[in-house]
C-alpha cells in the first residue's frame, strides 16, 4: 500500500515535470531545447555539475536525469534561471547551498596577469591588466575556478561566516 503510494506520487511529479517543461515548449532531445538551456549555463566546461560539459549537463537537465543546482560557477542565478525555463519543482530543483567561501586576492602580489578575470564566469574580479586585481565579494559565488589559473598563488577562498573549510573533530 505504502509502496504504491509512493509510486502514484511519483508518477504525479514526473507528470507534473513533462506537463511543465511542454508549456515551456520544451522536449527531451529536442535540439532548439537543448540550446535554451545551454545558453544559460556560463560556458567554462569546467565539469564541476558532474558531466564533461555545459552541453552534457544542458541535455541531461533537458532530460531530467540532472537537478538544476549542480552549476557552483553559475551559482544561485544560474539555477534560478534553469528553473524558471524547465518549470522544475521538487528537492533536486532547489537554490543550492550557499557557497562556503569567496575568494580573495593578495593584491601586493598580485602581477596583474588578469587571468582569473578571464576565466570567473559571474565577472567577480576587477582590474586593470599589470595592475593589481580585486573580488567583488558580494559577486563571488566561491566556485574556485580562479585559483588555479593564477601563475603567482595569490587567490585563496576564505571562508564565509558560519562555515569552515577545518574537518569536524571526530
Ligand atoms: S571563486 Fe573566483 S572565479 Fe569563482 S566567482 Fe569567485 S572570483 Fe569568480
Ligand atoms: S591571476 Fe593572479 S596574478 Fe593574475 S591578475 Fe588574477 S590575481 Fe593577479
Amino acid at each position: 500500500m505504502v509502496l504504491g503510494a509512493g509510486l502514484l506520487t511519483a508518477l504525479a511529479m514526473a507528470i507534473g515535470i513533462l506537463l511543465a517543461r511542454a508549456s515551456a515548449g520544451l522536449q527531451a532531445n529536442d535540439e532548439s531545447g537543448i540550446e535554451r538551456i545551454n545558453a544559460l549555463l556560463p560556458q567554462t566546461q569546467c565539469g564541476q555539475c558532474g558531466y564533461p560539459g555545459c552541453r552534457p549537463y544542458a541535455e541531461a537537465l533537458l532530460q531530467g536525469t540532472a537537478g538544476t543546482d549542480q552549476c557552483p560557477p553559475g551559482g544561485e542565478a544560474t539555477a534560478r534561471a534553469l528553473a524558471r525555463l524547465l518549470g522544475s519543482r521538487g528537492p533536486q530543483h532547489m537554490p543550492p547551498a550557499p557557497a562556503a567561501g569567496i575568494a580573495v586576492i593578495d593584491e601586493p602580489a598580485c602581477i596583474g596577469c588578469a587571468r582569473c578575470i578571464e576565466v570567473c564566469p559571474v565577472d567577480a574580479i576587477i582590474g586593470a591588466a599589470q595592475f593589481s586585481h580585486t573580488v567583488i565579494a558580494a559577486d563571488c559565488t566561491g566556485c574556485e575556478l580562479c585559483i588555479p589559473v593564477c601563475p603567482v598563488d595569490c587567490i585563496r577562498l576564505d571562508p564565509l561566516p558560519g562555515h569552515s573549510t577545518q574537518p569536524s573533530p571526530a
